[in-house]
């Protein structure tokens, strides 16, 4: 028996920590969490693979932001692991524009992505979560 049936947002309103629960148990919100992030890494590699099939290259620029980062907003999808900059480059040029990256953020689009060239932040690719991207 549970200290608590009803899961919301916060653990901290539950008396039990996940790892504690069996599986079956954990709150869906947290295994939701999770599970998307895997799902975004996978997504990622597909990305990768697209691009290099189409004659571009690509460097990490941000990925995951922990909390010793003291830019970029505090609700944004790269402190979930949900979000990654890559930076463009084809026949040895950086690609900066929003409209260079297009042809991979319609392509991340087309496999449940977010592309940030939508909203101006071209390099941006993500997986929506509770309305963030
Ligand atoms: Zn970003």
């Amino acid at each position: 028996m549970f200290g608590c049936v009803q899961w919301s947002d916060s653990l901290s309103q539950c008396s039990f920590a996940t790892s504690t629960l069996p599986q079956s148990s954990q709150p869906k919100n947290i295994m939701a969490l999770r599970e998307k992030q895997s799902k975004f890494v996978l997504m990622t590699s597909k990305l990768i693979a697209f691009a290099d099939s189409n004659g571009y290259e690509l460097t990490f620029g941000d990925a995951y932001r922990d909390d010793r980062c003291d830019y970029g907003h505090s609700t944004s999808l790269h402190r979930k692991r949900l979000a990654v900059d890559f930076n463009l480059f084809r026949d040895g040029r950086f690609l900066q524009s929003t409209e260079d990256h297009k042809p991979l953020g319609v392509f991340w689009e087309s496999i449940g992505g977010s592309w940030g060239g939508r909203f101006n932040d071209g390099n941006h690719y993500s997986l929506e979560h509770r309305g963030m991207k």
